[in-house]
């Protein structure tokens, strides 16, 4: 609720808690169209440590903070002390429910081969996003004739500029069902939000799927290059390449050229136990992304101590092991931002690989299952879940009225030095009040009672910067900008 009198808006909300504990409760607010919020230091009422649970608590934030050129995204959040066992998290995941969704996704998803069964499968990812109450939209780019598109979809944290991503890309080559390349890590995703969709967590999490990997990463090149919000921060891309083929045979694996040069200890193990194509491999570089590659192997060994993982660092961003390269982690490796690729080593292991035979049979659902359970696990433990919830609201742009244009107003000079002018070019009408606010919504100025239609103010005071005037004109408001040199 807008109070124009004492200049304030009023935020009213109910708490509840299942246990009646005192809670945490904090309120944020957006200056960039709602990509990320920030903790709104002039807010007070109901707010803060140890709010009781009850009906009609109220928040207070004056009214300037909301002046200014954009609409503005509130974000309210509340949270008690208890939290959650994250192995119970990783307990949901259900073999049965991959199972069932590859069942669908498999079959040729190739903008030429397969266009009906690519549009149906981004249409489901975005449906799965909708059913699940992300934020989430298609994010289109072109190629040749072809409208290509990654879909993205966002679960909000209580602190939202940083983030986690997880997904991998949905198009096969123009002759494979695509089961485990990559509708694994389709379902693997879609899994992974259905888990930790039930919990909140302080940092956002983000789910996406990938178009066009197989034309070199244009999906995920497209995406890096241009869908990073500067105000975010990526900790961490979960880049699923390839996730269900296991194999305990012996001599199942075998290892690009001169990889016991580069990874001595990994061929080790990799020998000692007869090449069995047996185990998860995680891929990081030693760049920016070795905490979060090692976050995996710790994470995935104290939750699912029965998935057998192998960790490989690429040196610097990867130009040295082309083969470490080949998905789209690759694609954010190269713009600076954190990222491992989770693969059962693709046609390293999998016989079936880009031909018409990588279809689900093929597959082995307890060890999908085991990925995705150490990704959650990884997820969880980095995005830290809080019991309690968030709310969004919307605070419509305020601005001028319609009967009082801008231009009725003449302020000079702009921007603004020692002194600036203020002056109302309407036949007979006065200035009633002005205030100055700055940009955390703090009352510099304020003059009541003026009736001039023209008067100087002094900013000699005033530090340089981005300032709101407000000037009140027969109980209207017109709003308006400055800067000072
Ligand atoms: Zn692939």
């Amino acid at each position: 609720m807008h109070d124009v009198a004492n200049e304030e808006i009023v935020i009213s909300y109910d708490l509840l808690d299942e246990e009646d504990d005192l809670c945490d409760v904090y309120i944020s607010i957006s200056d960039n169209d709602g990509v990320t919020h920030g903790r709104e230091p002039m807010a007070t009422g109901d707010i803060n440590n140890d709010i009781a649970p009850q009906v009609g608590l109220e928040i207070t934030i004056p009214d300037g903070v909301f002046f200014g050129s954009n609409t503005k995204s509130i974000q309210l959040c509340a949270k008690d002390d208890s939290s959650y066992d994250i192995g119970e998290m990783v307990a949901l995941v259900d073999s049965n429910s991959l199972r069932s969704q590859l069942e669908f996704f498999q079959g040729i998803r190739h903008r030429n081969t397969g266009a009906v069964h690519l549009e149906a499968i981004i249409d489901s990812i975005g449906n799965a996003f909708e059913n699940a109450h992300l934020e989430w939209k298609n994010l289109p780019f072109s190629f040749g004739n072809y409208e290509a598109k990654n879909v993205i979809g966002l679960k909000r944290g209580w602190i939202d500029s940083n983030h986690l991503l997880v997904g991998g890309h949905f198009d096969t080559v123009d002759d494979s069902p695509g089961a485990d390349d990559n509708g694994s890590a389709i379902v693997g995703m879609l899994e992974a939000l259905r888990v930790l969709n039930q919990f909140n967590f302080r940092k956002s999490i983000k789910f996406i799927g990938f178009d066009l990997e197989e034309e070199g990463l244009r999906g995920s090149i497209d995406y890096t290059g241009n869908h990073l919000h500067q105000d975010e921060r990526l900790d961490g891309y979960f880049n699923f390449e390839m996730i269900g083929y296991f194999s305990n045979r012996v001599n199942s694996q075998t290892l690009p050229v001169g990889f016991e040069v580069l990874f001595p200890n990994q061929t080790a193990q990799i020998t000692s136990d007869s090449f069995r194509g047996n185990f998860i491999t995680v891929v990081g570089n030693d760049q920016n992304s070795l905490t979060l590659q090692h976050n995996f192997e710790k994470f995935g060994a104290q939750y699912v101590p029965e998935l057998k993982i192998i960790g490989l660092t690429a040196p610097g961003t990867g130009a040295l092991t082309p083969d470490l390269l080949r998905s789209d982690h690759a694609s954010f490796w190269l713009s600076g931002q954190p990222a491992i690729m989770i693969s059962d080593g693709a046609n390293f292991r999998n016989p079936n690989y880009h031909s018409e035979h990588d279809v689900l049979d093929s597959l082995n659902f307890s060890f999908m299952s085991n990925v995705v359970k150490a990704t959650i696990a990884t997820i969880a433990e980095m995005a830290e879940p809080f019991h309690g919830s968030c709310d969004i609201a919307v605070i419509e742009k305020m601005t001028s009225t319609e009967s009082l244009s801008n231009s009725k107003l003449e302020i000079y000079p702009n921007p603004i030095k020692d002194e600036f002018t203020i002056e109302l070019k309407m036949e007979g009408a006065k200035i009633d009040k002005l205030i100055v606010f700055d940009l955390l919504g703090r009352v510099v100025e304020r003059k009541n009672n003026l009736k001039n239609s023209k008067f100087s103010v002094s900013t000699t005071e005033w530090p340089s910067g981005h300032y709101f005037l407000q000037v009140f004109v027969n109980e209207e408001v017109i709003n308006h900008k400055l800067t000072k040199e």
